[in-house]
């Protein structure tokens, strides 16, 4: 069984490989996409973390099968790789130093323990690890309600301060995106320290995304993108937005 596997439809526009360590995740975000991918509830899949059987030595494999390479390995989509679980699994720094030897190309997307991120940064920097923080939030509350067992929001801000500073490659996850106010907020608070932005709207929440005018926060998010001087990559479903305002 391959365990880095090419994700598909939105995730691929995240990363062409990807590795999911632990089964299961206890941050409990309300918007979470993972129990639809697996075909379970809410309730099943926020309730407990779990190592994936045999993980590690199914990663080793698939890196040296991977060996020469190019794409990026991220860890992971369907759970968090810094949840609470990893205090004492410890399966993301044993994947890193995996890729790390095998000289492969990686990211890691996480709202998670600050604690561990920072423990695992000499890490990741020997591994030019690409760290993505999710961040959609600037207000703690909100976040709270959204994403429950995630780190605060000014936890996540600096660890982006950190990392960038210790050289390592900072990425945003601004998806998904519930509050367009916020959303901009963030840029604003962030982007010293941020080398990419990934930007995506909210789904499969009709009537929260209906409240949101999405063209307009398509055109002010890419003119404050631009005026910062950012790199960023809007993904597909927030981008048919524009053709949509321009077809009025
Ligand atoms: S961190 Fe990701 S996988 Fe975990 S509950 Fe939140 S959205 Fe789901």
């Amino acid at each position: 069984m391959n365990v880095v596997y090419e994700p598909r439809g939105r995730a691929r526009e995240y990363s062409e490989l990807a590795c999911n360590l632990y089964r299961g995740c206890t941050h409990g975000c309300r918007y979470c996409y993972a129990p639809a991918c697996m075909r379970t509830t809410g309730e099943k899949w926020h309730a407990k973390a779990e190592p994936r059987k045999d993980i590690l030595r199914l990663l080793e494999k698939d890196t040296q099968r991977l060996k020469g390479d190019t794409r990026s390995i991220l860890f992971c989509f369907l759970s968090d790789p810094y949840q609470p679980l990893e205090r004492t699994e410890r399966l993301t720094r044993q994947a890193l130093e995996i890729v790390s030897k095998h000289r492969l190309n990686n990211q890691v997307l996480t709202k998670g323990s600050p604690d561990l991120i920072y423990e695992d940064m000499d890490l990741m920097k020997d591994a030019r690890t690409q760290l993505g923080i999710t961040l959609c939030f600037s207000d703690d509350d909100t976040r709270k309600y959204w994403e429950p067992g995630a780190s605060a929001v000014e936890d996540r801000l600096a660890i982006l301060k950190a990392a960038h500073k210790a050289g390592i490659f900072t990425w945003v996850s601004l998806e998904p995106v519930i509050d367009p106010v916020q959303a901009l907020d963030v840029i604003r608070k962030a982007h010293k320290y941020v080398r990419f932005w990934k930007v995506g709207k909210l789904n499969h929440m009709k009537t929260v995304e209906q409240g949101v005018d999405w063209g307009k926060f398509l055109c002010d998010v890419e003119k404050l993108l631009t005026k910062l001087g950012a790199k960023y990559y809007i993904k597909n479903d927030l981008r048919s937005f524009a053709v949509k305002s321009d077809r009025k």
